[in-house]
């Protein structure tokens, strides 16, 4: 065997055993935009699974802001920012992300996980230390990994393991102590303890990061994410957030905090450096974005009624649910062929949902996950429901 024929064979063996064990994960070409309907294969499907939780992903007032972006500033830089790929539209969007999170500057990156990416490295030196939520998103593991900064975990959402972990910190003799959690963790719904972690933090002489990915734009006064929510906004240091979730759905993420970190992110972040300028498109549509989702309570109201609604009749079939407030609702189903058994009997029935199972989420916790949108109707809702419930008994799951 060729050195090329026994690579090829390692990747078939691999792929073979990710689908043996049932974890091939595949992609549904959807035929339109992103939506409460989604078009699969012509079949018009009830859609519970888009980080799209204000409906904007076929906004129409994003669209022509994209397209009158491209007509002013064209489709796009081919530069990176420092060289010359900053247009004025990139600062007005940093200014306006900024201002939005009560923050004195922000920093563009092509995608929130690329500011996770590049986050820790650039700020944290081998003398630091991080100090990270075991269920923090994949990014923010990633992100650390590239850092020199010494490593500390704590189970998730676990304080008392949290003040241990500072303490173990500052006795190792660390100079700059930062904490990393997601604001909101997605495969549960639940919500960091920000105001338990900033309290520890000051404790502690240490810095706080929140990735606020699922709660920017929905989340307290607003829109204004997880730390406005808890009143503990000004003890937050650094935020991070991406507009491809309910900014909009494109893409593009950032970082916001202090003028000296976001300069020297500016600097020395690896994934801004190397990598192109944002398309006008997309910086254009962030713009209207925002100014649409600041003015959005009507929208958020609908959101979180949806989410009880949804709770509720989830609750009434007799559905084990995850505890919680947020649009992300989980259904715990248990074994991942349950998971999947449900999800496949969703399908039949017009409701387009994702069932999670390890590695994503620990043995034994498989579920589908489902999550609101400001545009669902109470009659999409109820229909979603009857749905569940036939698919429910159909699995034998209630
Ligand atoms: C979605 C998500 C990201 C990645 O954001 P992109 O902009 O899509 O790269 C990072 N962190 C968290 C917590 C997320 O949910």
């Amino acid at each position: 065997m060729s050195g090329r024929e026994a690579f090829l064979s390692t990747m078939a063996e691999t792929l073979a055993g990710i689908a043996a064990e049932g974890l091939t994960k595949r992609e549904r070409p959807i035929a339109g935009p992103q939506g409460t309907r989604v078009d699969l294969g012509g079949r018009l499907m009830l859609n519970l699974c888009a980080n799209n939780y204000l409906g904007l992903a076929d906004d129409p007032r994003l669209i022509a802001a994209a397209g009158g972006a491209m007509q002013t500033h064209g489709f796009g830089l081919a530069s990176v920012r420092f060289i010359c790929g900053t247009q004025d539209i990139h600062r007005a969007l940093e200014a306006r992300i900024a201002a939005f999170l009560g923050k004195d500057d922000a920093i563009l990156f092509a995608a929130c996980f690329d500011a996770n990416g590049g986050l820790f490295e650039a700020l944290l030196g081998p003398e630091d230390a991080v100090v990270s939520d075991s269920l923090n998103h994949a990014s923010i593991i990633d992100g650390i990994r590239l850092s020199k900064a010494r490593r500390y975990r704590f189970a998730n959402a676990d304080m008392e393991d949290l003040d241990r972990q500072l303490r173990a910190a500052r006795s190792d003799g660390a100079r700059h102590v930062m904490i990393a959690t997601d604001g909101v963790f997605s495969m549960d719904g639940y919500l960091a303890k920000l105001p338990e972690i900033t309290a520890l933090a000051e404790t502690h002489g240490a810095l706080v990061m929140v990735d606020d990915c699922h709660a920017t734009g929905f989340m307290g006064p607003q829109g204004r994410g997880t730390p406005h929510h808890h009143g503990v906004a000004d003890r937050v240091d650094i935020l991070t957030g991406t507009l491809g979730k309910a900014l909009g759905g494109a893409l593009g993420g950032y970082v916001a905090g202090p003028q000296p970190v976001i300069d020297l992110l500016r600097q020395r972040a690896r994934p801004y450096l190397f990598s192109n300028a944002l398309p006008p498109a997309v910086v254009g549509a962030g713009l209207a974005a925002l100014d649409i989702v600041e003015a959005a309570d009507d929208l958020r109201a609908a959101l979180f009624a949806n989410a009880r609604h949804w709770r509720a009749g989830l609750e009434k079939a007799g559905f084990r649910l995850l505890p919680g407030e947020h649009p992300i609702v989980p259904v715990m189903l248990g074994e991942a062929r349950l998971a999947q058994a449900m999800a496949a009997e969703l399908d039949r029935r017009g409701v387009y949902v994702a069932g999670f199972f390890f590695p994503v989420v620990p043995k034994g916790q498989a579920r589908i996950r489902t999550q609101m949108n400001a545009r669902l109707t109470r009659a999409d809702l109820d229909l979603a429901l009857g749905a569940f419930e036939e698919a429910g008994k159909a699995v034998g799951a209630i």
